[in-house]
């Protein structure tokens, strides 16, 4: 808050559609800078809202979005957290949720929200998404203290979400990113009606993590795969985390050869997680006699969390100095809202 009482917001923009436009050579969209794409938002001088704004290097198109990208963005609000009441991130869609994700683990006890949005057109295109989603953006960042938001969270069409709930479903839709097992916090139509009762509440000091471990992967089951490949990922030096894409409520071929490399991984100090190719629903291991046989092996349950949380909450329990019981015990917890006891979900 400024001396007048009035709100402020940084806005950090990292590239996307919503700051991209036609390069005239090539066809192709190409990221504009910050300074360009404020041309096309005069709106945004009729905030009775303090707003500055940084920017990544360069922008970029959200699939070279790597960790480096994610320290970036905690160390500019871990230093820039007491001159501002709420943060919007201008980010691409596709690789939206992963950075949701990775900062609702990096971002701890927050207590001003961290608003992630894009858009699905650019900013400069005449029936473009990018404005609304801004604004609306701008409106919850700078709500603070007003509507007691304090988490990562995705807004995007016609919804206010939990970060680490989200995932990109569309390519096209104006509501292209959901969030299948949670409710969303807020609905943006004519008012943004928000719904308290779900916002996190975690009370504590601010506290930014930066370690995230890559030696990670993820390995999607399809009826067919090949035992030497599976082998290949199992065996790859130096991975520490794998996350198991398993059919339905956490199903897997129930093959002798499948739980003996499982099992032989694991006992070799890999973590292995089971999360379901549903984007709904969750994972019930035991359930069937083809998630039995994984238990046994020693793979976690991922519940109910998205692919997206489920590897980033790998990536940065691994990065802190756990035991791997450590690690398995935490990973099956709810640290950050990302995934429903399991008392709750039956
Ligand atoms: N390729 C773009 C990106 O993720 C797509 C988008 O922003 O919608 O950066």
């Amino acid at each position: 808050m400024n001396d007048t009482g009035t709100s402020c917001v940084l806005i950090i923009y990292t590239g996307g559609t919503i700051g991209m436009h036609e390069d005239p050579a090539s066809g192709a969209l190409e990221p504009l800078d910050f300074e360009e794409m404020l041309k096309f938002v005069p709106e945004l001088q009729q905030f009775n809202i303090g707003i500055a704004a940084e920017t990544l290097d360069s922008p970029i198109d959200s699939s070279d979005v790597g960790v480096g990208t994610w320290i970036k963005l905690a160390e500019i609000i871990r230093d820039r957290y007491n001159e501002f009441d709420g943060f919007v991130i201008l980010h691409g869609t596709d690789t939206m949720a992963y950075t949701a994700s990775a900062l609702s683990f990096m971002l701890q006890n927050l207590s001003k929200p961290v608003v992630i949005t894009g858009s699905q057109l650019p900013i400069g295109k005449l029936r473009t998404d990018g404005k609304e989603n801004l604004i609306s953006s701008i409106e919850v960042a700078g709500s603070q203290g007003l509507e007691g938001l304090k988490e990562v969270c995705v807004m995007f069409g016609s919804r206010l979400m939990r970060g680490n709930r989200t995932q990109k479903t569309d390519t096209e839709g104006f509501d292209a990113i959901e969030s299948a097992n949670f409710p969303s916090l807020a609905q943006v139509g004519a008012h943004i009606l928000y719904k308290r009762h779900l916002f996190a509440n975690a009370d504590g000091e601010f506290q930014v993590h930066l370690g995230m471990e890559r030696n990670v992967a993820i390995l999607k089951l399809f009826p067919g795969i090949a035992k030497e490949f599976i082998h290949r990922i199992l065996g790859t030096p130096g991975l520490r985390g794998l996350i198991l894409e398993t059919y339905g409520s956490g199903n897997a071929p129930n093959k002798v050869w499948l739980h003996e490399m499982l099992s032989e991984a694991i006992q070799n100090g890999l973590v292995v997680a089971n999360v379901t190719q549903c984007n709904r629903g969750f994972v019930e291991q035991g359930k069937y006699g083809a998630s039995q046989g994984i238990e046994r092996c020693g793979v976690l349950s991922s519940a109910d969390m998205t692919t997206e949380a489920a590897l980033t909450k790998l990536m940065h329990l691994l990065s802190k100095n756990l035991s791997k019981d450590e690690v398995e015990i935490e990973f099956e917890k709810d640290l950050f809202g990302e995934r429903t006891k399991y008392s709750k979900l039956v």
